[in-house]
């Protein structure tokens, strides 16, 4: 069965849009995975990292997905480590992070994965890009519209950087 799934790609290391790219090309070739749009290339400070790290860059992306959760990490692992992510868990620099924001209406709690991100909530940088792509969108344990997790402090912590119209293929 095809579960609609969003992710999240951040990259605050190197050429970052160029490891955007990258973990999009690769997530279009994972096996049972059909990206169906992605929002434009967002802008912010590190949030909850030590000290001063450079800006990231994220980026949304809405696809369909024909395994489980579990199995939707652990290719998104394998691009992380193909596109030389190191320091996992340390909240460190880093070239690509891949987080799972949701996966269809799921709740997961488990060792290794939590679905809704569990800091969904907390990260303006994540829910802009996801709002983009889907305005109406609920969040599965709250029942409440992610829109309405926006504040006008959150709004402004988040900039566009590249705008295209949100793709839809
Ligand atoms: P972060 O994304 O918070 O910077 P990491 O990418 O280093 O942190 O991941 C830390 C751990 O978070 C991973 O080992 C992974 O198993 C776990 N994790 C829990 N829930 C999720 C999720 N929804 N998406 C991605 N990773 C998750
Ligand atoms: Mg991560």
């Amino acid at each position: 069965m095809k579960t609609t799934v969003h992710i999240l790609m951040g990259s605050n290391m190197g050429d970052r849009e160029s490891y955007l790219v990258a973990a999009l090309d690769r997530l279009a070739a994972v096996e049972g995975l059909e990206i169906i749009a992605t929002s434009a290339v967002y802008s912010s400070e590190a949030q909850d990292m030590e000290g001063e790290n450079p800006a990231f860059l994220n980026q949304a992306v809405k696809a369909d997905y024909d395994f489980t959760a579990g199995e939707l990490l652990h290719s998104l692992e394998k691009i992380e480590i193909d596109l030389g992510r190191t320091g996992k868990g340390q909240r460190e620099p880093r070239t690509i992070d891949l987080d799972i924001l949701l996966f269809g209406e799921e709740q997961i709690t488990g060792e290794r994965l939590t679905v809704p991100h569990p800091e969904l909530l907390n990260r303006p940088f994540a829910l802009i890009p996801l709002v983009q792509i889907d305005p109406r969108l609920v969040h599965p344990s709250t029942g409440r519209r992610l829109v309405e997790y926006l504040t006008l402090k959150a709004r402004q912590q988040v900039t566009v950087y590249r705008d295209h119209v949100a793709r839809s293929i």
